[in-house]
């Protein structure tokens, strides 16, 4: 193991204590590294609006394989490597003077953006930016959370209840399964009598499965696509729904469309962009796509433009592209794994595949992240904290 130890800046954080962060140089690929950083401090937020949260579990998805590949993501200014993590969950011990919304041992989990300069950043809807920059921590100039301890303000903070300790760390992915969801069933208020039956998934994914989860707990008829054959653990998991699982290596989405479609809603989230326009071409009437996939390729591709042009005429759709998610989504994210594990005991769980035990084994995080076949979520235990539940992947090793 590698620990580079970088140098406490004097100025900056005068005989701060070090703790273990787990860290890349963006733009050189492979680098992801253990490093010693100064231990934030309540003091680093003004106006004692502090909160020093000591991490307990930080996910990992496609954003930090793409990441340590040097395809994407930028170090904060003033430092050549990003702390990275972006899927958090954590305990409060420490809070400013003027902090009233948490407490020492409140369990939480942070949003990933913050604020730039933009109308939709000044009201808390940072995830709406029109800024030519945006800052993500763990991904685009803001330290992530893989490390012992964080700090920041109330504001990016959310509260998870005690009895959903074990799957907080869900938080974030459950997030954008929310946003999207929730902002396909506000566009479609145009329609005034909005009720949708059918809806498609594809991706079943970590993403693919919450965004499952969640159209369920609406009521709607779900079919998520995945392109592995079933039986899997995933396939499993969105029939313990009552959803229906369909491979695309089997059957096609227009197909699939033909069969249990038209489609009301649909939520692409594959990083298969030519899915999209799939979708867009079997997109029911009056009904709607959500573009959740980020791809940072240059794929060409040729499409039926007009006979898709059409349909999205004579049929009043909309496709739309959705990114991040703010707190109100964290906050109905925490409702709905709520009622999940009331409705649905114990799945939620049974995503939290792969654990990878302490910060210096980034590698063998990594290595699951990239070459585990069947990984549902991987994810780091950085401390342990009672009542946890361990040995989840050697549940399915
Ligand atoms: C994260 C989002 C982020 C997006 C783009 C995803 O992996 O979950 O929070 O906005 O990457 O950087
Ligand atoms: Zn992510």
């Amino acid at each position: 193991m590698e620990l580079v130890t970088v140098e406490n800046k004097t100025t900056k954080t005068p005989g701060r204590e070090l703790v273990k962060a787990v860290a890349v140089i963006p733009g050189k690929a492979n680098t992801i590294h253990l490093r010693e950083v100064p231990k934030p401090a309540v003091s680093d937020v003004p106006n004692g609006r502090g909160v020093l949260v000591k991490i307990l579990r930080v996910g990992v998805d496609g954003t930090d394989k793409e990441i340590n590949a040097a395809e994407y993501g930028a170090a904060p200014e003033g430092d050549d490597y990003l702390i990275v993590g972006h899927e958090s969950f954590g305990i409060v011990e420490e809070v400013g003077a003027n902090v009233t919304e948490f407490k020492p041992g409140d369990y939480v989990s942070l949003t990933v953006r913050r604020p730039g300069s933009s109308l939709y950043d000044a009201i808390g809807t940072y995830d709406m930016t029109t800024d030519g920059t945006y800052f993500e921590r763990g991904i685009n100039l803001r330290h992530g959370f893989l490390t012992e301890y964080i700090v920041d303000e109330p504001e990016y903070i959310i509260r998870v209840p005690e009895n959903m300790k074990e799957v907080g760390v869900l938080m974030e992915p459950m997030s954008v399964a929310q946003k999207a969801i929730e902002q396909a069933y506000r566009i479609q208020q145009r329609l005034r009598v909005w009720q949708p039956r059918r809806a498609a998934v594809m991706g079943s994914g970590t993403l693919g499965l919450l965004a499952t989860l969640v159209l369920r707990l609406r009521g709607l008829d779900v079919t998520t696509f995945g392109n592995t054959m079933p039986p899997t653990l995933n396939s499993s998991l969105i029939e313990e729904l009552g959803a229906r699982y369909i491979s695309t290596k089997q059957t096609s989405l227009t197909d699939a469309s033909a069969k249990h479609g038209p489609f009301d809603l649909i939520l692409e989230g594959t990083g298969y962009s030519p899915l999209v326009f799939e979708a867009m071409n079997v997109l029911a009437k009056n009904g709607v796509l959500a573009m959740v996939s980020v791809t940072g390729g240059s794929r060409q591709l040729e499409i039926p433009a007009d006979k898709i042009n059409l349909g999205f005429v004579l049929g009043n759709k909309v496709a739309f592209g959705s990114v991040n998610a703010n707190r109100e989504y964290f906050e109905a994210g925490v409702k709905d794994l709520s009622t999940a594990e009331l409705q649905y005991p114990g799945w939620l769980t049974k995503l939290l595949t792969h654990e990878v035990k302490g910060l210096e084994n980034y590698q063998e995080m990594i290595r699951q992240l990239t070459e585990t076949k069947g990984a549902i979520k991987v994810y780091c235990t950085v401390a342990a904290f009672a009542g946890a539940h361990t040995a989840t992947a050697a549940n399915y090793l």
